[in-house]
């Protein structure tokens, strides 16, 4: 007899199976990336009306190695409103796409999920410039990752600064402007565009300035080249992210 687990997830992604069945890639609370093989539900349109990133509890019998979970029965756990709101959907989704692709141990699964439940909270919440809440998203990964990224301190004299004139392309480091003027034009230096250093300076309270601060497709396209610098610069691999490249298609 399989064990009967319950564990509460978000729906990544469902991908058809044979006649009449679905796998169900989730993130769980508890098992992280997990695929349960929900049997025949195609054929029960009732039950199959599931949506993407929406949190549920699934009950599902233990797998041998090499099986699928099978899924016993799934609940929806709160009324959820992020697919009414494209851009809010692809910021979540990007943070999804970027769980996958780390490894997560499973004593830590918790507080990933943990940072993803608050981050849905938030982007339920806004009606624009959720890129900024996907940045500071990213910022709490590094945290939890064990590189913090200061967006407050120079690389080069280590002072905290909000006046930041310029970014290291191979670390994504900041360089402040009292250092920056006399490096402006190096090598593997590049000009850190004033909005840009703005809009980092206010990450780590973006929740007061969602409204006003509005990053354009310069400092969008900046930003993300500084924080993929940032991770590869430590993972030696590469941030690609899909659903990134539909969040910046709100900032043309
Ligand atoms: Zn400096």
């Amino acid at each position: 007899v399989k064990a009967i687990i319950k564990d509460s997830g978000y729906l990544y992604r469902t991908i058809p199976f044979g006649d009449s069945s679905l796998i169900l890639q989730t993130f769980m609370r508890g098992h992280g990336f997990t695929s349960l093989i929900a049997k025949g539900i195609r054929k029960k349109p009732e039950l199959a009306q599931f949506i993407n990133l929406n949190q549920y509890e699934f009950t599902f019998y233990d797998a041998q190695e090499n099986e699928l979970h099978l899924l016993k029965e799934l609940s929806p756990l709160k009324e959820q409103t992020l697919y009414n709101k494209p851009e809010s959907w692809a910021a979540a989704d990007c943070a999804l796409e970027l769980y996958r692709q780390m490894i997560i141990p499973l004593n830590e699964t918790g507080q990933y999920y943990g940072l993803f439940v608050s981050l849905t909270g938030y982007l339920e919440n806004c009606d624009k410039n959720a890129i900024l809440i996907w940045w500071r998203f990213l910022l709490k990964v590094f945290q939890l990752l064990g590189i913090p990224y200061n967006t407050e301190q120079c690389s080069f004299c280590e002072k905290l600064s909000l006046d930041m004139t310029l970014w290291i392309t191979g670390t994504g480091g900041l360089v402040c402007s009292d250092c920056g003027e006399s490096h402006f034009g190096s090598p593997g230096l590049e000009p850190l565009a004033p909005l840009s250093s703005r809009i980092l300076g206010l990450l780590p309270q973006i929740g007061n300035h969602i409204q006003t601060l509005r990053p354009d497709a310069a400092s969008v396209e900046q930003l993300n080249n500084l924080f993929d610098a940032y991770y590869t610069s430590h993972f030696n691999t590469q941030l690609k992210l899909q659903s990134r490249d539909v969040l910046i298609q709100f900032y043309p």
